[in-house]
């Protein structure tokens, strides 16, 4: 779930933030290309000032990637089954939703986990047999995943109370709850036997 303020929720509860000096690098960069675009063009300030802004974006990208590589290594070393929202099917039923710099960040840390998955299986553990499952999102984020009535909430609505069942959860874990369900019963009905699978 690319769009809340945690980075990742899974359906066992876990919430995993951003660390914080992502959004203190993001304001620096911000400053950054206000200024360079204050300067004079082909001035000798503006050139040094567009250096600024790139090494920013740099050190940005790196701080990411090295973040998106440390929960992709914890989550392929924990769970045998690992389910998270088709990307490519999220964007079309989800497009009223901002994008941007979040949605790109999401992107690459979904082909990171998919790498570290196979990666684990290339190197013939025992517990090999890692894998990555997408799947279609809709109605993830409305349907109970107790009783499966399903309701459209408001965005800004942080719990997920249903009506019909009582059922009171955190709305990104309820999600979580579904999208792991969705995996384990499939389109075509088949179940997948792994006992410890998180939803993301
Ligand atoms: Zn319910």
């Amino acid at each position: 779930l690319g769009t809340n303020p945690h980075f990742l929720v899974t359906s066992e509860g876990e919430m995993v933030e951003a660390p914080r000096h992502f959004q203190k690098a993001e304001e620096k960069l911000a400053k950054a290309q206000r200024e360079l675009s204050r300067k004079k063009k082909g001035s000798n300030r503006r050139k040094k000032a567009r250096l600024k802004v790139a090494k920013l974006h740099r050190k940005i990208a790196n701080q990411r990637k090295d973040f998106h590589h440390k929960v992709a290594r914890k989550l392929v070393n924990r769970y045998g089954t690992i389910v998270h929202e088709d990307l490519n099917v999220q964007a079309l039923s989800r497009s009223h939703i901002a994008k941007g710099i979040h949605d790109a960040g999401w992107a690459q840390f979904l082909a990171i986990l998919a790498y570290k998955a196979a990666a684990h299986r290339a190197s013939g553990s025992v517990l090999a047999g890692r894998r990555v499952i997408k799947v279609d999102p809709k109605y993830t984020s409305q349907d109970c995943p107790v009783c499966g009535h399903r309701e459209k909430k408001p965005l800004w609505v942080r719990a997920y109370t249903c009506p019909q069942c009582g059922a009171l959860l955190h709305r990104d874990v309820a999600a979580a709850q579904n999208i792991l369900a969705r995996a384990w019963t499939g389109p075509s009905g088949v179940a997948i036997p792994c006992p410890r699978s998180p939803g993301l």
